[in-house]
């Protein structure tokens, strides 16, 4: 807790979280998995996205608005985000790995970043350096046109930037600028006469106050929270755009959740990273709140999502027209845009819904879009990004903003900076306490020190998960003691690859914890399940192993029949990994494969391969390429791109009857590792012998 010079505190009996996640900076990854990833975020990725910034006048922007330097706003009203999203994924890095140079860099920018916030706590650069000059919300009025301005949205990214700039350096020149800022906002937005009405047109501000709030304890922060997730969907008219015109498409309450209440949203509208980051921030006011009706509301939209919304590798929003959620199973693969930063909020989201719950389901989740959605958006070397996610490519239609694959930046560079705070974080998500519950819900091998029940325990984790199931763990519980560990058994391990009856698994293996097994001290145990949870309650003493198997086998998923972009075809996974055919792996082509039900698919690990990888290999068929035909998808008519887009093509994919098919060796790799060797054909979805005749 730290002073806000603020006069009412309420440190007391705030209500927060039942289960605390174990802090990132508490747990030394060291595995050979994730370990790399985030080493190479830090040596490289944050300084390419700074230097990114610096080139397009994003940092810039900062010194105009201030002074420090003559010239006008340059490029988009929101690129003030894309400098705080890095500011806190460098912070978060500096936590765990301290870097002068690095540390000075952010000085410097924070000293622009303070330099353009106006006298009374404003801070937008766009309106500040250039007012009138750039894009509607940015004129002589401040928060005039709020549902496009991205005010309350930069605002929010600035305030999680200080938060972890504070708790990374300790020093306030960046958190006060933001809590500066946060005040002007709560003193202009309310529901008391002489207060603005309004609410954001991007969601993010939100989940941002209530870190203020629990870093400050000032309740006019989470009163603000939940005040603009109230103000959504009662009646305040938003601004119409003429026909034609770039904005129109915020004419559309939908676009921006704002058709109804939140609380009585029980589908996945609109923009997709939005809505998640409003889940998020429901979530949150639900947990410190213990408002029930928002938990209900955040449940029904999360029922909606994962039951007839999200793709098999966790990521979401099929349609690249306005970055939108389609209709109820509408998930084309070809032309699936699958935002980075909508997977990032899936990740957020869920992790919130465990820390509330105690429910594994939604670590399953979670797993699901780091391992595959999330990871896929950043190149292994740290330099090249996905901004859409799609689980096919044909090597020609440009669905990258362009490209047909990874590209280094862009002109809404919104990703990457996503990505840069991402990563540092993924060691945060390992552990959780609650009481003396010890809870192990990722498997990434390091050691961790956590306090807990009065006692610092310390745990080792010894894994080459993903590429193999057996995890070994090692306590030192200080002193000895009675308290429980909590081991999630992955829903893939349960056969149940998602939550909900969106996907299944096709290859007739028996359901329940069949495969998994444990063992304590050598000894095996039987499971005692509880919430997705297998509980271990005992007197520790220290160098107590307990030993988790869980059985990686190749799966073959297929999809809810619904799903018509998906009928007819297989998928496989193995362990939290979704797998995928790509063509220099298969002859040059992957469109065209044939799985044929039964045939094996044996497991072999390449060091050598994508930065070292488990590849699957068996024996398939393939139809040659004139055999494979697009149909028309009439009911993804609305998929037509925006203006900046080429027309996406059709994308559903169908084999003509009668096709010759080849016999041909088959290797998959997992998803996140493909678009690194060149452009061409890939699919997660293999088509199934069934479907041919
Ligand atoms: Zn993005």
């Amino acid at each position: 807790m730290i002073s806000s010079g603020a006069d009412q505190t309420d440190t007391a009996n705030r209500k927060d979280y039942p289960i605390t996640p174990v802090p990132f900076t508490a747990v030394k990854v060291t595995d050979g998995f994730w370990a790399p990833r985030i080493e190479t975020n830090r040596k490289v990725t944050i300084p390419a996205i700074f230097q990114k910034c610096e080139e397009t006048g994003r940092i810039d922007n900062f010194a105009i608005a201030g002074r420090l330097i003559k010239g006008e706003y340059k490029g988009e009203r929101y690129n003030d985000t894309d400098v705080y999203k890095t500011v806190e994924g460098a912070s978060y890095s500096l936590m765990v790995h301290p870097d002068p140079a690095l540390h000075r860099y952010l000085d410097g920018v924070i000293a622009k970043i303070a330099a353009a916030q106006e006298p009374d706590g404003y801070l937008y650069t766009p309106r500040t350096a250039s007012p009138g000059k750039v894009q509607p919300g940015t004129g002589e009025e401040r928060w005039s046109e709020l549902a496009v301005s991205h005010e309350l949205y930069n605002a929010g990214h600035l305030y999680e930037a200080a938060a972890a700039h504070f708790m990374a350096t300790g020093k306030r020149a960046l958190l006060d600028v933001a809590l500066k800022n946060a005040d002007l906002v709560a003193r202009t937005f309310g529901e008391r006469a002489g207060k603005r009405r309004g609410f954001p047109g991007h969601q993010e501000i939100e989940l941002a106050l209530v870190k203020l709030y629990r870093l400050t304890g000032k309740r006019d922060y989470l009163d603000l929270a939940k005040y603009f997730l109230d103000q959504r969907g009662r009646g305040l008219t938003l601004r119409q755009y003429p026909p034609g015109n770039r904005f129109a498409i915020y004419n559309d309450a939908t676009q921006i959740q704002a058709h109804k209440p939140v609380l009585e949203q029980d589908e996945a509208v609109g923009h997709a990273v939005r809505l998640t980051y409003m889940a998020a921030g429901m979530t949150d006011i639900a947990a410190l709140t213990g408002d029930e009706a928002y938990f209900g509301a955040v449940r029904r939209l999360w029922n909606n999502v994962v039951g007839k919304k999200m793709y098999l590798t966790g990521g979401i929003g099929s349609r690249h027209d306005r970055e939108r959620f389609g209709e109820a199973y509408e998930l084309p693969n070809l032309t699936g845009y699958l935002e980075t930063c909508a997977s990032i909020g899936m990740a957020l989201w869920n992790q919130r819904l465990f820390l509330l719950t105690g429910e594994a389901a939604y670590l399953d989740v979670m797993e699901r879009v780091m391992y595959n959605g999330i990871l896929s958006g950043v190149s292994l070397d740290g330099t090249l990004f996905f901004y859409p996610n799609p689980l096919e490519s044909d090597g020609k239609y440009r669905f990258n903003k362009g490209r047909a694959g990874r590209a280094p930046w862009f002109g809404v560079a919104c990703c990457p900076g996503n990505i840069s705070r991402f990563l540092p974080s993924v060691p945060g998500y390992v552990y959780a306490t609650r009481d003396d519950v010890l809870y192990v819900n990722m498997f990434v091998a390091g050691e961790a020190k956590i306090e807990m029940a009065g006692r610092a325990v310390g745990i080792t984790q010894e894994t080459r998960y993903p590429w193999d199931g057996t995890v070994r763990l090692t306590i030192d519980p200080g002193r000895k003691g009675r308290f429980a560990l909590h081991i999630r058994v992955p829903g893939w391990a349960r056969n149940r690859p998602v939550p909900t009856d969106l996907y299944s698994y096709a290859d007739g293996a028996a359901g329940g914890e069949t495969g998994v097994a444990l063992r304590v001290n050598g000894r095996a145990v039987a499971l005692d399940m509880d919430k997705g949870f297998a509980r271990i309650r005992r007197t520790w003493k220290r160098g107590d192993t307990v030993e988790a198997v869980l059985p990686m086998a190749a799966r073959r998923v297929v999809a809810h029949p619904a799903v018509k972009d998906d009928a007819g075809f297989v998928a496989v996974e193995r362990g939290p990994l979704v797998y995928c055919a790509e063509a220099p792996d298969n002859g040059g082509r992957a469109l065209g494969i044939v799985l044929p039900e039964g045939a094996g698919l044996e497991a072999e690990h390449r060091p050598d391969k994508l930065g070292g990888i488990t590849v699957l290999a068996g024996q398939a068929l393939a139809a040659e390429p004139a055999a494979v035909s697009r149909v028309r998808d009439v009911e993804a008519k609305d998929a037509a791109a925006d203006d900046e887009e080429e027309a996406p093509p059709s994308s559903r994919r169908a084999l003509a009857p009668g096709a010759r098919l080849e016999p041909r060796r088959l290797v998959l790799i997992p998803y996140y590792a493909w678009a690194h060797r060149g452009e061409g054909e890939m699919s997660v979805w293999l088509l199934k012998s069934s479907s041919i005749r």
